[in-house]
């Protein structure tokens, strides 16, 4: 009987049945085809003439709903790559194992993927998605995307809404839903759950209570995740304007312990939580006001300031006037990185920028003429500064230190643009 029931179950689950999609109208203040970008149109408007059902999707949608400026128009057709790329002169496939095709216009680049499917897609025996690269349908393409809000179509051609999943309602009631069974999806790809910290702080929205719980649960699924992918999400989580919100979600959901485990043992302990919260709060501050002026923001700088409280904490008994004080100094901080290499390894280049900006606190603290010189000429002086003024600002005794070196920086750009 067990055997026939579960045979039962498993074709059920494989016939499943067919998603149908609400047509909406959106608000004409929010998205019309005037919100689309000239070019993804263009697209369009030629995937369509050639035949083909294209639209736009996902991220650019509920941005526009939510009114946040969208990064990207992403593009999605039953078209397949060769027969994407036919119609498009500057289009490039690119991808290994799922192809989707870049087409080019003069300024951006515009990603334009098959519907995908997850039906055959397999997954390993933990549940770890390792193939994701079948064509499919439509329905197919808004099961595998992973929350509800992020599974809108819109063909601005026929200015039509598609909604295959209450995605409308959860924009309007500020809700991150999983499509499908949560444990699974995380299970499939644990990177779902910064992901959902991640939309959670840049929405002001509410995650469910099934995906708090499945993140209280699954949380160390993401050791398996390859440190590319990692880095990607954490430079996503702090350097696109909410900072601040992403390191509140995450130390909420009991992510930030996951990424940065050092940095966790400050923000836990007693003696030095208030200072290490005070700090971080304070880059992420910083962050998001360089992202509002557009400027840039190196990952070296990130990660020397993520992990600058476990280094000060190493170092908190080494004497600066002690002759190997600099040597000891480097080598708690290589340690600090070797440990922080468990959870996401980073590549040497990134490191490298991190252990010089470290090693330019200590050059700070010095007024010999050829290490002024010497500091001043340094490629990361820059970056140096910037984590030097914020540990003013968050309270550490380096504020003469601070101001000096500000205004060594300053004549030194003054006496460049006068030649
Ligand atoms: P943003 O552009 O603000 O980073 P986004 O949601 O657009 O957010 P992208 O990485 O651009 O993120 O992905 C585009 C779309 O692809 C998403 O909206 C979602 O539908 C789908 N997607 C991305 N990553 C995943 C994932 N890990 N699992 C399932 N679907 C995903
Ligand atoms: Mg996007």
């Amino acid at each position: 009987m067990g055997f026939i029931t579960n045979i039962l179950d498993r074709i059920k689950s494989q016939v499943q049945p067919k998603l149908k999609p609400t047509f909406v109208t959106p608000d004409q203040k929010k998205i019309s085809p005037k919100h689309i970008h000239p070019a993804a149109k263009r697209i369009i408007f030629e995937l369509q003439k050639a035949n083909f059902d294209a639209y736009i999707v996902g991220g650019a949608l509920r941005d526009l709903l939510t009114s946040t400026k969208p990064k990207d128009f992403d593009i999605v057709t039953n078209a397949t790559p060769n027969q994407i790329k036919k119609l498009f002169r500057s289009a490039i496939i690119i991808g290994r194992r799922f192809k989707i095709v870049h087409v080019r216009d003069k300024h951006h680049t515009f990603e334009v993927a098959t519907f995908r499917s997850n039906r055959s897609g397999k997954v390993d025996q933990n549940g770890f998605r390792t193939r994701d690269n079948e064509f499919g349908t439509i329905q197919d393409d808004v099961l595998r995307r992973d929350f509800t809000i992020n599974a809108l179509y819109y063909d601005p051609k026929e200015n039509q809404l598609l909604d295959f999943t209450h995605a409308c309602d959860d924009i309007k009631s500020k809700r991150i839903s999983m499509i499908g069974k949560t444990e699974e999806r995380f299970k499939e790809d644990p990177v779902r759950m910064l992901r959902a910290a991640r939309m959670a702080a840049k929405l002001n929205f509410e995650i469910d209570a099934d995906i708090l719980e499945a993140i209280s649960q699954q949380k160390n699924l993401l050791a398996n995740i390859s440190s590319d992918r990692l880095s990607f999400e954490v430079q996503k989580l702090f350097y696109t304007g909410h900072a601040r919100k992403s390191l509140d979600k995450l130390n909420a959901l009991g992510l930030f312990s996951v990424l940065f485990p050092q940095t966790q043992v400050c923000l836990s302990d007693k003696r030095v939580q208030k200072q290490t919260q005070t700090f971080l709060n304070q880059a992420c501050y910083n962050a998001d006001q360089r992202y509002l002026k557009n400027k840039t923001l190196s990952s070296a700088f990130l990660y020397a300031v993520l992990l600058w409280w476990p280094l000060k904490q190493a170092t908190r008994k080494l004497r600066p006037r002690d002759r190997d004080y600099a040597k000891q100094f480097m080598a708690a901080a290589d340690n600090i990185i070797n440990e922080q290499q468990k959870t996401l390894k980073l590549p040497r280049k990134i490191i490298e920028g991190i252990l010089h900006i470290w090693q330019l606190q200590l050059s700070f603290m010095k007024s010999d003429d050829y290490i002024v010189d010497r500091t001043l000429k340094s490629p990361r002086f820059r970056a140096g500064l910037d984590l030097l003024m914020l540990r003013a600002h968050a309270n550490e005794p380096v504020w003469w230190q601070a101001v000096k070196w500000q205004g060594l920086s300053s004549t030194l750009e003054s006496s460049t643009t006068a030649k």
